[in-house]
């Protein structure tokens, strides 16, 4: 069965889109904790970081570049970066994704 981030990747279901590429799609939090809370989350269904590959290196970089692209976009000053991993580490989505929560 597919994610919810795969669904809405899919345009199964609705979300606010901020960015797409061909490796990754940026979405708004529906639940946001600060006054941007973006989600970033590469088009790869990998559950966590836990079942990272050495070959995802690459990628898991790429979504930092992403980041980084998307704070200065929305003209930031200040953001935290935040991968929960494994359900005792607050992960309640099992499809890895990159939590930018922005600051003005
Ligand atoms: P995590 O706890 O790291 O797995 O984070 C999952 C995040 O996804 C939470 O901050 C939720 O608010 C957010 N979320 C859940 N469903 C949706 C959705 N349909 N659209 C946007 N964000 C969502």
């Amino acid at each position: 069965m597919s994610s919810i981030f795969t669904k809405i990747i899919n345009r199964e279901i609705p979300a606010n889109i901020e960015f797409e590429d061909e490796k990754c799609i940026v979405i708004h939090d529906i639940n946001p904790k600060a006054s941007i809370h973006l989600l970033i989350i590469p088009k790869k269904e990998i559950p966590s970081i836990m079942e990272l590959e050495d070959g995802d290196s690459d990628l898991i970089g790429y979504l930092f570049l992403i980041a980084r692209n998307m704070a200065s976009k929305m003209d930031l000053d200040g953001y935290r970066l935040i991968f929960n991993v494994g359900e005792k580490g607050g992960q309640e989505i099992f499809h890895l994704h990159l939590h930018l929560l922005g600051f003005k």
